[in-house]
């Protein structure tokens, strides 16, 4: 099987150690990817991203060297290229950011098979450049080519496997045209541990997060959030797509194709877990619910409107022209909206006007939205419980077999995603338990309502953590 542990739950070594031995001692075989360690990722993106004083690079190569104590020669020699990159005036080509990006797996590769070592276990790392994790070659956004990159890892992997040690693969990146490293995207180590999965046709992937598996909601806002206990490969996608922190999108891709269960596991509570895949397809109704940033829908007015032959495919192709990805598109007979992100949405009118005016329609100002989506096939048949204030306030709704939409407004979405919680996923009041346990308590019978702590707390946004 193959285990991948997040940048933040590296941050105990004692419980991965243990975590590691454990799978080892339950399936033998055992391939391990890591992320980066946590916050370096974070810390080399800000680091390229300005001109640095001196004083502010030794910092930031010290505190690199003091998250990977022990690194050995290679380690060292790349601290050196990040610090003459991050003195550099220019910012690196897309090429060499991810070389030094990629650094972070690299260390952390190399730290945990010192600390595995000393904790008994037999490991060697390996970089999934050399690996043979071949990829299309896109900086900082690869997709992973998994036909093409079959038989050598697989060959490479076993042989390690033969020789009783544990592989530690680096996650996050895989290998470009010429050899070099290309990243996934954030988040990437995900997507590469189920990629690995896949190519070694393991059972299961095992995604060890350090604080919680995934969760109904984003917990610094949903103080009631609770573990999903399952998810359909079509269900973690959907929420792979705006819970951006809980998987990376592409993660499910490979398990799905290689028919890898996905398990979602929590370093602190092991017993905590979220299996994806090898379920049927039962309709359960909403599983989660996620929310995007936020983002801009804008309405555009037609006379005859959709009957229009071609008006979206050229709406949405000028916006193509100009790199602009449509999010989401609700339809009425006169009125086209379409969601688009807020950094964008300057862009997007510029070219949409002109369309707009020269079809005879209009264009209305921008508004701010939140696209909230519940997650769960058949969620649509839960549609009398959202409340109807939500539903009544909501600039439009959209349902497929797996997820029901809702674009509400960005003032006081935040309420609004927790009262759409209390009421598709929490049980009703009166038959609230007090604390389950040792969780945070919420419910009448605790004497306290389930106030969320505050957002922008260590989390940052995300759902759950890596
Ligand atoms: N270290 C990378 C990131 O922070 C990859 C990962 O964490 O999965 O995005
Ligand atoms: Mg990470």
């Amino acid at each position: 099987m193959v285990v991948k542990f997040g940048g933040a739950a590296l941050a105990d070594p004692h419980a991965v150690v243990a975590r590691v031995r454990d799978l080892r001692a339950r399936h033998g075989s055992l391939v391990v990817v890591v992320s980066a360690r946590e916050g370096v990722t974070n810390r080399l993106l800000t680091g390229l991203s300005a001109v640095r004083d001196e004083r502010a690079v030794e910092r930031t190569i010290t505190w690199i060297r003091r998250q990977h104590p022990g690194i050995g020669g290679m380690g060292e020699r790349q601290a050196a290229e990040l610090g003459r990159a991050l003195r550099g005036r220019e910012r690196p080509s897309a090429e060499r950011t991810d070389r030094l990006l990629a650094m972070g797996e690299r260390w952390a590769a190399e730290w945990l098979v010192q600390t595995l070592q000393r904790g008994g276990v037999a490991s060697t790392a390996i970089d999934a450049a050399e690996l043979g994790l071949w990829t299309d070659g896109r900086y900082g956004a690869a997709t992973i080519d998994l036909l093409r990159s079959r038989t050598r890892v697989r060959r490479e992997l076993r042989r390690r496997l033969a020789r009783g040690t544990v592989p530690v693969v680096t996650g996050f990146f895989g290998r470009g045209r010429r050899g070099e490293p290309v990243t996934l995207g954030r988040g990437g180590s995900d997507y590469s541990a189920s990629a690995v999965a896949a190519l070694l046709e393991a059972p299961f992937v095992e995604l060890v997060k350090r604080d919680a598996s995934i969760l109904s909601a984003d917990p610094t806002i949903v103080g009631a959030a609770r573990p999903v206990p399952r998810l359909t490969y079509a269900e973690a996608e959907e929420l792979a797509e705006f819970g951006a922190r809980v998987l990376h999108p592409m993660t499910v891709e490979p398990a799905r194709q290689a028919k890898v269960e996905i398990r979602v596991r929590s370093l602190r509570r092991p017993r905590e877990l979220t299996v994806i895949g090898g379920v049927g397809t039962r309709a359960s109704g909403v599983r989660a619910l996620t929310a995007s940033p936020v983002v801009r829908l804008v309405r555009l007015r037609f006379p005859g409107g959709r009957r229009q032959p071609g008006i979206l495919a050229e709406l949405c192709g000028r916006l193509a022209d100009v790199g602009v990805p449509v999010l989401q598109a609700f339809t009425s007979a006169a009125v086209i909206s379409l969601v688009v992100g807020s950094d964008r949405v300057g862009t997007a009118l510029a070219v949409l006007e002109p369309t707009v005016a020269g079809r005879g329609g209009r264009l209305e100002a921008p508004v701010p939205v939140v696209l909230i989506a519940a997650v769960g096939a058949g969620s649509i048949r839960q549609i009398g419980r959202f409340p109807p204030s939500i539903l009544a306030s909501a600039r439009g709704v959209s349902a497929t077999r797996v997820s029901v939409t809702l674009a509400v407004p960005a003032a006081g979405w935040r309420s609004s995603l927790r009262a759409l919680h209390r009421a598709l996923l929490e049980p009703p009041s009166r038959l609230r338990r007090g604390p389950r346990g040792g969780r945070r308590p919420f419910g009448p019978e605790s004497g306290r309502s389930p106030r969320p702590p505050r957002t922008g707390g260590h989390r940052s946004g995300g759902r759950i953590q890596s």
